[in-house]
């Protein structure tokens, strides 16, 4: 019997886990590791040609290329068998989105079609729904969209005024109203489109077909970055939609665009390693190449540190997305176990961890943006040109930031939803917590000097504390008022995730070293980096919350301690870059 997570989402924060309870990339089966080799050769076989030609919004070519990734299977791999799918795990899905993640437009055509515009229905949908839909979208017979920002809907998403009423037959709903930025957009035949019902309060989904009368739609919008996306604002003009169109029940679309939203979160993490192995790859072969006072650039010192920050970017990101993958994977299939359809199961396994998949959405693009921003640094004015590849991956880099919820949004689910889960005594948050306030002599006598993976884990557990001291101080301070005091919330999240990026790399690192490992010392390395940047991180957001929440005096008495949590014993970490960029140098691409 498939065993249970280890943690419940945000549990992390007051549990210990140890190595063996994660799961790491090292050990994807070969099977999964094929299904990936697939996506990797699609992309530079049938996509990596025609990335030009795809920015320039080619007629025609983006569906094509859905279509053939449908011929082969690819847009069909979470769909169960049974609807003509693939009926692959949660993992092998992930890592078959880090392989299309480097295809730069494609992959954000691919993900719209096979995560938000399938999920909905796949998760949400009746039998009969599935039967008419799931085969064809699997095969790209059919393309996907989702329908939920509107001009002024955007973050604030249940804002949407887009109307659907029922006719006096009771036969359809007529749907009026406008969304914008719809991915997909201009090809898609299957829109998930969110609506309030007569003066509902929140939105209900339906799954309107493209073809039906009065629905038009606007040119191409012109972007910043994936040019090659189709994004679109559609209108709806007195759209009749059959009543068996409605997804899920009356008034049920706000939680399903949530749901869906937490799933996109954690997509878009392994979407970006994709991106982050090109960006890196071609940084080193570049660096490789160019000469400057004599020497390749891979020689500086100054480079190799760059090349360094993005390899460990990058390892971090794996090591958490699949860690917290695997936990949403096992609560699923527990929950299967336990007799629950297939879409609650996957619903239930994937909220349960909405911080994880908050904070993880935050931390990937944000590592993919430095990535790719010291890519246009490494090429310098070759960085420029939209002749080399930094062009592109910069430009489009940038918009994983903004989609799937913003990442301030995604900073403040992080902390609300595990200050919610302690609330409501889902997790013993705010029980840990006041003991460790009302033992400020235990905190004081913490010592993280040492060497080895106990003192490691140590130092995370201070780091936990810091979280633990601010959380409580914050909420009782401000109290329901909490939630306008967004910058606080910010400095919590960020320390919240530092936390967890800096465990899940901690644990990766010790599971590898007992495994055998022959790269374990380069393993140290990055971890012995990270960790000087998660915390001297934690430190900057701790203060600066602490000044916020309490009074001098009183801020003054915690900083003490806060000081003492987030010390940190001098290393070499210049060397400890070099040996990591050195690595990379030689093999010419990231093979960690
Ligand atoms: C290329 C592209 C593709 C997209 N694809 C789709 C799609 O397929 N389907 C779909 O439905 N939508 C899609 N979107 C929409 C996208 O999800 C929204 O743009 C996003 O949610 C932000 O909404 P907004 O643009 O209205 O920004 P706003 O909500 O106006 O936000 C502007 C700024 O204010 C901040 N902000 C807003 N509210 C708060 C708050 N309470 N506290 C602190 N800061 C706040 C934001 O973080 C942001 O920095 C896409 C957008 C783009 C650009």
């Amino acid at each position: 019997m498939e065993k249970k997570a280890a943690l419940l989402g945000g549990e992390f924060l007051i549990k210990e886990t140890s190595p063996d309870q994660i799961f790491i990339p090292e050990e994807f089966d070969e099977e999964q590791l094929m299904i990936a080799a697939t996506c990797v050769d699609f992309v530079e076989s049938e996509v990596a040609p025609h990335f030009d030609a795809l920015d320039n919004h080619q007629e025609g070519l983006m569906p094509s290329l859905l279509k053939k990734a449908g011929e082969m299977g690819l847009l069909g791999i979470s769909i169960p068998e049974q609807y003509e799918g693939f009926g692959q795990s949660f993992l092998t899905n992930m890592k078959a989105n880090e392989a299309i993640g480097s295809a730069y437009s494609f992959s954000v055509a691919f993900m719209a079609h096979t995560g938000i515009g399938t999920l909905p229905l796949l998760y949400y949908g009746n039998e009969d729904q599935h039967n008419k839909y799931l085969p064809k979208l699997a095969s790209g017979e059919m393309l996907a969209a989702y329908c939920l920002t509107e001009p002024g809907a955007g973050s604030d998403a249940n804002a949407g005024k887009t109307k659907a009423v029922l006719t006096e037959d009771g036969s359809h709903y007529v749907l009026n109203g406008q969304k914008m930025w719809i991915t997909n957009g201009g090809f898609a035949d299957l829109l998930t489109v969110f609506a309030k019902i007569d003066n509902d309060r929140v939105l209900s989904a339906f799954l309107v077909e493209r073809n039906t009368p009065g629905i038009t739609m606007n040119p191409e919008e012109h972007k910043m970055g994936i040019k090659g996306s189709s994004t679109r604002q559609i209108f709806f003009n007195d759209v009749k939609v059959p009543v068996e169109n409605l997804l899920g029940k009356r008034g049920e679309g706000f939680r399903i665009a949530l749901n869906i939203l937490h799933i996109g979160r954690i997509k878009l993490g392994a979407t970006v390693l994709g991106g982050m192995r090109r960006a890196i790859n071609n940084s080193v072969s570049y660096a490789n190449e160019r000469k400057q006072f004599g020497s390749f650039l891979s020689e500086f010192g100054a480079i190799k540190h760059k090349m360094a920050e993005q390899v460990v970017k990058m390892f971090s990101t794996e090591s958490a997305i699949y860690r917290a993958s695997k936990d949403i994977q096992d609560t699923i299939k527990a929950s299967l176990e336990g007799g629950k359809s297939y879409g609650e199961a996957n619903i239930e396994g994937i909220a349960e961890y909405e911080p994880e998949c908050a904070l993880l959405k935050v931390y990937g693009s944000e590592s993919l943006d430095y990535i790719v921003d010291e890519m246009v640094q490494i090429f310098g004015g070759m960085g420029f040109s939209s002749e080399a590849p930094a062009d592109r991956s910069y430009r489009d880099s940038r918009i994983n930031r903004i989609f799937e919820g913003t990442n301030e949004i995604n900073r403040m689910i992080t902390v609300d939803s595990i200050m919610k889960k302690g609330l409501k005594k889902r997790i013993n948050l705010f029980e840990k917590a006041r003991e460790i306030l009302a033992d400020p002599e235990a905190i004081s006598s913490v010592n993280s000097s040492g060497d080895g993976f106990s003192a490691k884990m140590k130092q995370i557990e201070n780091l936990k504390k810091v979280v633990l001291i601010l959380m409580p101080l914050a909420q009782d301070t401000f109290q329901r008022k909490l939630m306008f005091e967004e910058e606080i919330l910010m400095n919590i999240s960020d320390a919240i995730m530092g936390v967890y990026i800096l465990e899940s790399t901690a644990l990766r690192v010790e599971k590898l070293r007992s495994r055998g490992s022959d790269k374990i010392a380069l393993y140290d390395d990055m971890l012995e980096v990270l960790t000087y940047t998660v915390v001297s991180q934690v430190k900057q957001v701790s203060f600066e919350a602490i000044g916020a929440i309490l009074p001098e005096t009183e801020a003054t008495k915690y900083a003490e301690i806060l000081e003492k949590l987030t010390y940190i014993k001098p290393g070499n970490t210049k060397e400890a870059r070099r040996r990591i960029a050195d690595k990379l140098i030689d093999d010419g691409l990231y093979k960690f």
